[in-house]
């Protein structure tokens, strides 16, 4: 692991949220006619260019806290904190929040237990929890398969308790994780495949939850035209356009600018995305422009030094 794959993936969330904010919910047909390219300000949500939503602010929130340690209750209290007081936000406000991470916070607030504190229906499988959950890999890499599931689980929970979010950010850090330890992402896309399916039969999780995935765990999503990519606010969908996204492109910016232009819920698939993508190519990887015009990008680069020195020490 080195410092330039942590300050990627940081600055490879906020970014790749920053480049879809002002976009989200146009559609597929408008977004061919009008791709994003770069920063773009106010539009939809009436933000300066460069700034990030929840996607981003929950990310760092979970980042800050692994830098203590690992902890559910100091997550979820920095969770609060975003919601109540924008901590983490771009601007120190919050803007934009899911109808299930509202409601999960909130029981937070109340001192629910952290890993009960989400929903658990089939219809609050929106991508809330994996937009924010990338920095975990950071603390999971150094434990076994089934213990990075059992944590990867009770973190999703917290937001997003369905087996069917679980599966999307379990995946997601596994690919992530694979890509740390340097595979090739071809190679990080097979095993990554190889372990989750492994881990979700021993675990004897419903066929059916299985196969919504079968797109990335029993064949090749790279040979997928983008008329079988969906990229709606369903995990399973944001999930899938992400991977997509990233593996059938050569840089970051690619990558991300893919993704955001698929349409509809354009920041998360541009987080998500972004995320993978600037583990993998590096900080050193992504547009010094962009670096430089996020917001708190200073902030960004400090969190993710102190990410790197703590999980070093170990
Ligand atoms: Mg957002």
């Amino acid at each position: 692991m080195t410092v330039e794959q942590v300050k990627g993936a940081l600055y490879g969330v906020a970014i790749g949220d920053a480049l879809g904010v002002p976009a989200e919910f146009k559609t597929r047909e408008f977004m061919e006619e009008n791709p994003v390219t770069d920063f773009e300000g106010f539009k939809i949500h009436n933000q300066p260019p460069g700034t990030f939503s929840d996607d981003a602010s929950l990310t760092f929130c979970l980042a800050e806290s692994l830098c203590t340690g690992y902890d559910l209750l100091d997550m979820a209290d920095r969770f609060v904190r975003w919601q109540t007081k924008g901590y983490w936000g771009a601007h120190g406000k919050v803007f934009d929040i899911g109808n299930t991470t509202y409601r999960a916070i909130s029981r937070l607030k109340r001192g629910v237990q952290p890993e009960l504190a989400g929903d658990f229906e089939e219809e609050n499988n929106g991508n809330g929890s994996l937009m924010r959950i990338l920095p975990l890999v950071f603390y999971t890499k150094d434990l076994d398969l089934e213990a990075r599931y059992d944590v990867v689980k009770d973190v999703s929970s917290m937001t997003h308790g369905h087996i069917r979010a679980v599966i999307a950010c379990f995946y997601y850090l596994e690919f992530a994780l694979l890509l740390l330890s340097g595979k090739d992402k071809f190679e990080a896309y097979e095993k990554a495949a190889k372990n989750v399916n492994q881990l979700l039969r021993k675990k004897a999780v419903n066929e059916k939850e299985i196969a919504l995935y079968d797109p990335i765990l029993a064949d090749d999503i790279n040979s997928y035209p983008p008329q079988r990519i969906r990229s709606s606010g369903y995990v399973v969908d944001t999930l899938l356009a992400s991977v997509w996204s990233f593996i059938s492109t050569e840089n970051y910016s690619e990558a991300t600018l893919k993704a955001v232009n698929l349409g509809y819920d354009t920041d998360t698939a541009g987080a998500v995305t972004g995320g993978i993508a600037g583990l993998y190519y590096g900080v050193n990887g992504i547009p010094e422009k962009w670096k430089r015009e996020i917001a708190r990008s200073e902030d960004i680069d400090e969190l993710g030094l102190r990410l790197f020195n703590m999980r070093s020490l170990q």
